[in-house]
């Protein structure tokens, strides 16, 4: 595919080979953008902030809309391509288009909600006879800066409510799966947004990231990734907004009075889901003492029958990782963890780019897959004695995006909402749940700020305040 930059579909003479992870084939190649395509970028966006901002609120909404539809009559077609370029299976692909639909839908639906609020200026002394309002007003260039694991939905999250607000945008999609992104961004032509006001510029982000994130006229930088690149990008972004949906270690905890089929079926499905390669994927089940055998043995039993191979197998329930140097790093962090006196309940092994689903026990404090984000198929469990005990370890490591509970006590839920340090809490599902339209993001290092698109919609877009000073008239 060619990339879509300062209106035009443009080759370039370096190109990017886009790789099945399953079986190396080629899928297709999209052009590696240069340090000179940077500048054009920046320099299209920039004019192109006039046009978005005078779309208005009908226009952008219909253009979402729309854009959705487009989607939604290609379901499948989008789905074959997260499939092919990622690690989805197919059918996990098919619930990111799905997803994807909705994201779009809302940002239609929420263009329409971007109100401000009228003003008391004459609540304090000095402010009498003004009156005013203020409204939001569109950021300008709004950078938006994607990873590879869910290459279409998180795409959408940054694109909907940066058009919905009225921005222009360069989307730089992670290298290895650019394909889902360029075909939303055919989407959004074909739904009539301006040529200008949306830019995909594929390559890498050594090469270019830097000279992006720096640039003045880049408004600000939304970026879905891990802590590293955010960390480099925010100590260069400079004076400008900066959103980061990073990564995240995320902890479940299984109480004597749950219902354990369920919350062993939910967390099998958080733990390996995309291979485990999911910001708020189940990596630490803490399961209460009293019920712990069980509940290892009913997980281990259900991730046992997992069928791993070929995404495209509509039977298939995982694919591989997104590349095999992954999958060896994995399986290091496996066995580092078993050096140092965990033991292997299930899973462990590799070939090529495929790792089993692998359930840890006795898993030490000082493993890196105990503290790090794993992103990778495996998860840890670990016996505790007390609620207080869980809510200690479940908040131990430096990450805070999303945490689970299961429980049938009202008073052990409440407990835990308000014990675990994070942006979400799950009762009775794995950390794997999303609603788009909710506020998303963590603390700590799992980022800054918050996604789902009212949320969003707030971060790209200024508050401007009018005041009107209303003198008496002149006695005549
Ligand atoms: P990554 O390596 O950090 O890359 C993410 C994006 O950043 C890619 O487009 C990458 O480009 C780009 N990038 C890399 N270095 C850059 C730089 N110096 N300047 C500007 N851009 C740069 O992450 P990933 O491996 O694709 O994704 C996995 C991570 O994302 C995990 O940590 C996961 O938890 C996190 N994540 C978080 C959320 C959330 O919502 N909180 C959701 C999904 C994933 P290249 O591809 O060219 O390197």
């Amino acid at each position: 595919m060619k990339m879509f930059l300062a209106g035009e579909w443009v080759d370039r003479a370096q190109t990017i080979d886009v790789r099945d992870p399953f079986d190396d084939s080629l899928v297709d190649t999209v052009p590696a953008a240069t340090p000179e395509d940077v500048e054009t970028a920046l320099a299209a966006a920039a004019a192109a902030t006039v046009t978005a901002r005078r779309l208005n609120t009908f226009e952008r909404s219909q253009i979402l809309l729309k854009a959705a539809a487009w989607v939604n009559e290609r379901l499948e077609e989008f789905a074959t391509t997260i499939a092919r370029e990622g690690s989805k299976t197919i059918r996990e692909a098919r619930k990111e288009a799905r997803r994807c639909v909705n994201t779009l839908t809302i940002s239609g639906e929420e263009a329409k909600r971007l109100v401000g609020e009228t003003i008391l200026f004459d609540s304090f002394p000095g402010g009498e006879a003004r009156k005013g309002y203020f409204e939001r007003m569109p950021i300008g260039v709004v950078l938006a800066i994607t990873p590879f694991n869910d290459p279409l939905n998180l795409v959408a999250h940054k694109l909907g409510p940066a058009i919905a607000a009225g921005n222009a945008v360069i989307l730089k999609p992670a290298t290895v799966t650019p394909l889902s992104a360029l075909k939303l961004t055919e989407a959004f032509l074909a739904a009539g947004l301006p040529r200008d006001v949306l830019q995909c510029l594929t390559g890498y982000g050594a090469v270019l990231g830097d000279r992006l994130v720096s640039d003045p006229r880049v408004r600000m930088v939304s970026f879905t990734g891990g802590v590293e690149a955010g960390l480099r990008i925010t100590a260069r972004a400079g004076l400008k907004k900066i959103g980061m949906e990073l990564g995240s270690n995320s902890p479940v905890i299984v109480w004597k009075d749950a219902d354990l089929d369920w919350a062993a079926e939910s967390c099998v499905s958080g733990a390996f889901w995309a291979a485990g390669q999911n910001c708020i994927g189940v990596q630490r089940i803490y399961v209460q003492r009293s019920v712990y055998a069980p509940f290892r043995d009913r997980f281990v039993e259900i991730t046992r029958k997992y069928r791993i191979g070929n995404k495209l197998d509509e039977a298939c329930d995982m694919g591989p990782m997104i590349t095999e140097g992954e999958a060896k790093r994995t399986a290091r962090w496996i066995a580092e963890a078993v050096e140092l006196g965990a033991t292997v309940a299930c899973g462990g092994r590799r070939t090529g780019a495929l790792l089993e689903p692998t359930v840890l026990e006795n898993v030490p404090r000082e493993a890196t897959i105990h503290h790090e984000e794993v992103f990778g198929p495996t998860v840890n469990l670990y016996p505790v004695a007390t609620l207080d005990e869980a809510i200690a370890e479940a908040n131990s490591v430096n990450f805070g995006l999303h945490a689970a509970c299961f429980t049938r006590d009202v008073d052990t839920a409440h407990r835990l909402a308000a014990g675990l340090e994070c942006g979400g809490v799950m009762i009775n599902d794995s950390t794997d749940y999303r609603l788009d339209s909710m506020p998303f993001g963590g603390i700590k290092n799992s980022g800054l700020g918050r996604e789902g698109i009212r949320f969003s919609l707030q971060e790209m877009t200024e508050p401007k305040v009018v005041c009107w000073y209303l003198r008496e008239p002149e006695q005549e």
